[in-house]
């Protein structure tokens, strides 16, 4: 059939709840086939299978309880049967886990497929460096990808309470159908040309809400806290200024900046394990263990990786 197919890689709690947005636009557009596949990573809930749970109750029990999806969102175990027939391929888990997903897509999609990626975060490359995810899915799987971050918590977004977005994408075309599948009332999208800068803000955000949660655990109150954002701000900027030389300045002030520096330092994960890190002496991986229920940190990789990087290039003072 012509109609355009989506897939959704991954099903945490952000996964889940543009699932829920993506799985009711594809309904009203009718360039969009009404059957959205939603790639879950099989785990088993008291005896059962969360895939077999999310397609008989149509909640995602474990990362986003309390929502319920459209029953045209449909759980899939095996990543190459979510995503072999999809023309659009959305991807949405934590970072960590994109390098063994694509080797697995390698071949295994349509190679017209368009990707978008709601991911956070980078990864090493090799010879010191740090890599886009985005690029990472380009490369490896040989499609065009590109990038959607903003102020999303993912519970707020789920709940529909209004808030704004960011799709990073240089193909004007591509960026209206793209801004289609994803706006709602409520989930305001702006596109802009900057891949590269939208998507340094959302991995290095986390970074800086790490250093708010680190201040919260401190008590050192909010004019410590602004100051963190700020200088967080500024060094997201510079980041941009010397690595994706080009971009605007502008960008910066899209949901993508700004807007995720404040959501995040005040309402986020990463601040939230940070601040116990500061409090109670425990390791990040036991804090993610105790208060997460299997989801993911990603600013302390970030952390790493952008440290690593700044000590091969010998630019730790910058
Ligand atoms: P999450 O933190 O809920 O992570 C859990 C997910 O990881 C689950 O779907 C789990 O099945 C999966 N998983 C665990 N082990 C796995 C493995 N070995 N292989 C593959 N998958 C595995 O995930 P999330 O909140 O959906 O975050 C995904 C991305 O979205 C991150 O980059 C995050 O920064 C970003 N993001 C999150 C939010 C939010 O509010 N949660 C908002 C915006 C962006
Ligand atoms: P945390 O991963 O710190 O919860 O941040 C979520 C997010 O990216 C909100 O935009
Ligand atoms: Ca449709």
């Amino acid at each position: 059939s012509k109609l355009k197919k989506v897939c959704i890689i991954g099903s945490g709690n952000w996964g889940s709840a543009i699932a829920k947005i993506i799985g009711k636009n594809v309904q009203k557009l009718p360039q969009f086939d009404n059957e959205v596949t939603m790639y879950v990573y099989e785990e088993i809930m008291n005896g059962e299978k969360l895939t077999e749970i999310i397609n008989e109750t149509h909640e995602n029990v474990k990362y986003l309880p309390g929502h319920i999806l459209p029953e045209n969102v449909v759980a899939v175990p095996d990543v190459v049967d979510a995503a072999k027939d999809a023309d659009f391929l959305i991807f949405v888990v934590p970072h960590q886990f994109i390098r063994t997903l694509c080797s697995t897509l390698l071949g295994k999609i349509k190679p017209t497929a368009v990707g978008l990626s709601l991911i956070k975060g980078f990864d090493q490359a090799a010879g010191g460096g740090i890599e886009l995810i985005s690029h990472i899915i380009s490369r490896h799987l040989r499609i065009a990808c590109h990038v959607l971050m903003g102020a999303n918590l993912a519970g707020e977004v789920a709940n529909e309470n209004f808030c704004e977005t960011t799709i990073g994408c240089r193909n004007f075309r591509l960026a209206q159908t793209l801004k289609d599948l994803i706006e709602t009332d409520y989930f305001r999208v702006v596109v802009v040309n900057d891949e590269e800068a939208v998507e340094v803000c959302g991995a290095l955000k986390n970074i800086v809400a790490c250093g708010a949660g680190f201040v919260d655990g401190l008590g050192l109150g909010d004019n410590t806290k602004a100051a963190v954002i700020r200088l967080g701000l500024m060094e997201m900027i510079k980041f941009v200024e010397i690595f994706y030389p080009g971009c605007k300045l502008s960008t910066f002030f899209e949901s993508c900046g700004v807007g995720d520096l404040v959501t995040t330092c005040y309402g986020g994960r990463n601040r939230r394990v940070s601040e116990a890190f500061v409090k109670t002496g425990k390791s990040i991986k036991q804090l993610e263990d105790e208060l997460l229920n299997g989801q993911k940190l990603q600013g302390p990789f970030t952390a790493e990786e952008v440290n690593f990087m700044s000590k091969t290039k010998n630019m730790q003072d910058k």
